[in-house]
């Protein structure tokens, strides 16, 4: 044993080999239960086989996998019968145990628990007369039967229309007894059940349900380590970038039951409101019941905290006399143990310095915790939990701002329903509160179907019983979801906070009707293709589709936002095209405008005419003649840019598309073009035809219309240079650049700079006065960047356009990639899509470079990127790394990428 690898750890009372930095081996839940072990917390004994094994499971097999932890594993089992003082195999008094899958990152309800593992037929006796409850026994077996059959023997629905093949036999045992609950059934029909679920697998399977419990125990571990590899948990690795190479550990644990009586339960705890942040310890329970019950939504769970339990009530329109008589908290009816929980839960927040996600189980009056972990929250609870942690002193602040994980701010920006349409919505049932946000759709109640239909452009609101992983990718699709059971900690819930998206659970009274494909609340029907609208803040379901608004910014957003600015280094510029958009920006803290596409104002009203009678125009006095109506127009905008952006640097870029952009191509569009113009038919065709290019991102754009066609430079400089100083005469402090595109030889930048100084020049003494500019170039052809010495010796500034870099360096177009890339992703040809996340090794380097080539060029010169690669936060922290001064990105993105600034910073 000596020289060959650990891959079994216990933890337990007398000896605990883990504790919470050995994740990566024993992953979370492993980690963190050999911690808790450590300080003290009630957990029971158990062992950990390590993520290597699982890696050994993969790699080469089952056989060569059981082999190498089997005298490990028989240790430890030995180690946990001296704990507990029974045996394993023993049918007078077994020692039951649980078999958990836990990886390094949490993957809630990606990987199966078994629960009871060690019963047989002749193990449940012994376990009834040990309990003297026979009820207790037999619905321990029942349940493992239940959970083993489906997870390691795959006893599953056969068609999607169908419920889980135990959960039938349930029902019909249910109704031949006339019950509604689980709880209904007596110890015989339990006893039946049990007799039915082994038939059904002998005639479903053609074998037997395993009686001896070691091999139990080695069916329960192998199928841990192949639930790895199942499909839905490599598509939530996928989603979520965690690589699948990690591999899961596995935690044999003893049992201790929730399921003893009325004085046992089990439940699930968070030390703050995962839902708005708030500093309140909450969670819900149930009496008499075992592990997923909760979670499962079967039974309405009650409330840990009397405060909590009061404002469930209040949201699920119960009176204080029901729920204190239905549903009282843990709080009212466990007084004790609820302060045994509140002690644990308190030592555990500050022990990880963080809010905890726990799972406990009482056990005849007795407390256990099973599984602590950092919680998953909403978007604006991560905020407010960093702030308020940082103001209680329990966090420093660079740990604050490194807990917003800045993708999730978007949650924070999160529609909300627009409150005159809310006026006519009418509430027709009512849900929990389970993951805030405003959603509008038509109702699909299968989750492929959600996909499917989003995909052709449609808005859904995924309307299910309740949701399980196998519905991940239409939940991701669906604009909200809506179950009709489960508490806040069931699966819609829980996947729905993580993805940030609008969901109401539980709501009661909703029918769903999954043949008919109908959902009816009373004696309302509402079919598929209905719209409905969720409040995912208040848990109200309404008929019908009310428009949604965006979200304001509270006070934790501002100081965090504040905080960000503090430790960042990284100027955040923005997008912003008019002076609205400017506007937008700079209330999400933009620090300037990166790049003004001038074209975008090309195509409102009457100015495309203009355009359009330039580009018909045969000659070059036909060109200047469109272009001067063009220059009031352009001033005028540019003036409006420069005062809201007053103090802060606005990049200018020259036109850049094609001019094919600009006229229609169909037949309809060029006879309108036609008439406006009043000239033939024949000849808009004519002009459209020349302007017709093989492959139009590659053509005739960018400076190239600048050189050929000078005139148009000289008017937009003229434009930006009067505007500027018109701008100043008005109060407003204005730092002008003017930005070259797609610049590839220093010549032919130095001819359009060459433009640009003559005209500010006229201007300037056309007008008696000067204002400072720059004039410099965007980097976007991976040649711009290759000569960025010498072009850097001649322009004041670079922006990367890193999309048309990353376009021309890949060499395809971010407009047809969607034909392959996806799949590429799949099959790992590259790690990410380089148009979100920029291509670090390749593209980057290029920008690298020339960032270096540049400044050995120009001392100072400053550089930036206004590609959408600003506003991506891995994206940021390379752009920090190689020495940019700023990154400009969308307006809604801009606290985004202010706060990857400050993790880079951080991070050095
Ligand atoms: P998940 O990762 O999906 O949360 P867990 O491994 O935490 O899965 O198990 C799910 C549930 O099973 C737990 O919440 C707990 O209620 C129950 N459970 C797990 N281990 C035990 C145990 N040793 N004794 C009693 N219940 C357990
Ligand atoms: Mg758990
Ligand atoms: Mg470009």
């Amino acid at each position: 044993m000596s020289t060959s690898t650990q891959y079994v750890y216990l933890f337990g009372s007398s000896r605990t080999d883990g504790d919470a930095t050995m994740k990566n081996l024993l992953g979370g839940k492993g980690a963190n239960l050999a911690e808790m072990c450590r300080i003290g917390i009630p957990v029971p004994s158990g062992l950990t086989i390590s993520t290597e094994a699982c890696t050994v499971y993969t790699e080469q097999g089952r056989d060569a996998a059981l082999a190498a932890i089997r005298d490990q594993v028989l240790q430890g089992i030995a180690f946990l019968e001296k704990e507990m003082g029974k045996r394993f195999g023993d049918s007078a008094d077994p020692l039951l145990l649980s078999v958990r899958s836990g990886a390094r990152a949490s993957m809630p309800g990606m990987m199966d628990t078994i629960l009871n593992l060690g019963l047989n037929d002749e193990a449940v006796q012994g376990l009834a007369r040990k309990a003297g409850n026979e009820r207790f026994a037999w619905d321990s077996y029942r349940r493992f039967i239940q959970m083993y059959g489906d997870v390691v023997m795959g006893l599953k629905p056969v068609k999607k229309e169908d419920h889980d093949p135990f959960e039938l036999v349930i029902d019909m045992l249910k109704e031949k007894r006339g019950v509604q609950l689980d709880t209904e059934l007596s110890a015989g029909d339990l006893k039946e059940l049990v007799a039915r679920f082994k038939a059904l697998i002998r005639a479903r399977l053609g074998h037997d349900f395993p009686n001896d419990p070691w091999e139990q125990l080695w069916g329960a571990v192998s199928a841990v380590f192949d639930s790895w590899n199942n499909d839905r948990a490599k598509l939530y690795r996928e989603l979520n970038d965690i690589p699948q190479s990690w591999g899961t550990a596995v935690n044999v644990q003893s049992m201790v039951f929730g399921n003893l009586g009325e004085k046992s339960a089990t439940g699930v705890a968070f030390s703050r409101d995962a839902g708005t942040g708030e500093d309140l310890f909450n969670g819900e329970f149930l009496v008499n019941a075992q592990g997923e019950d909760v979670v499962a939504g079967i039974r309405t769970p009650q409330q840990i905290t009397l405060i909590g339990s009061r404002r469930w009530a209040e949201l699920a329109m119960v009176d204080e006399a029901t729920r204190a008589a239905k549903y009282p908290s843990l709080e009212e009816l466990m007084p004790d143990l609820y302060g045994q929980l509140l002690k644990a839960e308190s030592t555990l927040e500050a022990h990880f310095k963080d809010m905890q996600d726990m799972e406990f189980t009482i056990q005849e009056g007795r407390l256990w915790m099973l599984q602590t972990r950092n919680g998953k929250r909403t978007g604006a609870a991560m905020v407010r939990i960093a702030m308020e942690m940082l103001e209680q002193g329990i966090i420093d602040e660079k740990t604050a701002l490194q807990r917003v994980s800045p993708e999730r701010l978007n949650d924070l920006l999160h529609p909300v329903f627009d409150e005159h349409a809310l006026r006519t919505g009418k509430i027709i049932a009512r849900g929990l509160p389970a993951s805030p946000g405003a959603a509008t759709g038509q109702i699909v109640f299968f989750a492929d179907e959600a996909e499917e239909q989003t995909k052709k452009g449609m808005e859904v609101i995924l309307v299910r019983q309740e949701t399980s992983p196998e519905d991940l990718r239409g939940m991701s699709a669906a604009k909200g979801i809506l179950t009709a059971r489960g508490g806040m900690t069931s699966h819609a819930a829980v996947v729905a906070r993580g993805m940030g998206k609008c969901c109401v659970s539980g709501a009661g009274a909703v029918h769903v009707d999954y043949h008919a494909r109908t959902m009816s609340i009373g004696s309302e029907v509402y079919k598929e293709g209905e719209w409905i609208s969720l409040n995912g803040s208040t848990g109200e379901v309404f008929s019908g589709q009310i428009a949604t608004r965006d979200a304001e910014l509270s006070g934790d957003f501002g100081k965090l936002m504040a905080l960000a600015d503090k430790h960042k280094r990284l100027e955040v510029r923005a997008n912003a095209d008019t002076p609205t958009d400017a506007r937008v920006a700079r209330s999400f803290g933009a620090q300037g405008i990166g790049l003004c596409r001038t074209e975008h104002m090309f195509f409102e009203g009457e100015r495309i005419l203009a355009v359009r009678q330039m580009i018909l125009s045969d000659d070059e006095a036909g060109r200047r003649n469109a272009l001067a109506k063009l220059l009031t127009l352009q001033r005028g905008d540019f003036e409006g840019l420069f005062r809201e952006m007053d103090g802060f640097p606005v990049v200018i870029r020259l036109l850049d598309p094609p001019l094919h952009e600009f006229v229609p191509h169909d037949e309809a569009g060029q006879r309108q073009m036609a008439s406006e113009m009043g000239v033939s038919l024949a000849k808009i065709r004519m002009r459209v035809d020349d302007l017709h290019e093989f492959n139009p991102m590659l053509g005739h754009r960018g400076c190239r219309l600048g050189i050929t066609y000078p005139e148009i430079t000289e008017m937009q400089a003229r434009a930006v240079i009067e505007a500027a100083l018109n701008a100043r005469k008005r109060g407003a402090t204005v730092m002008p650049e003017i930005m070259v595109p797609l610049v590839g030889t220093v010549r032919e930048f130095n001819a359009q700079a060459e433009v640009i100084h003559r005209i500010a020049a006229q201007v300037f003494a056309e007008r008696g006065e000067k204002i400072y500019y720059m004039v410099g170039t965007m980097i976007e052809t991976p040649r711009g960047a290759l000569v960025a010495d010498s072009i850097g010796k001649q322009a004041q500034f670079f922006s990367f356009g890193t999309n048309d870099l990353t376009q021309m360096t890949m060499g395809f177009s971010r407009d047809d990639a969607g034909k392959f890339l996806p799949e590429y992703l799949k099959k790992g040809m590259y790690e990410q899509d380089p148009f979100r996340s920029i291509d670090q090794k390749g593209v980057g380097l290029l920008v690298q470079m020339a960032v270096e080539k540049g400044r050995a060029a120009r001392d100072k010169l400053e550089c930036g990127v206004c590609g959408e690669h600003g506003g991506d936060p891995a994206s940021v922290g390379f752009f920090h790394r190689v020495g940019l001064d700023y990154v400009s990105c969308s307006p809604f993105r801009v606290p985004i990428a202010r706060l990857a600034a400050a993790q880079a910073a951080i991070e050095g």
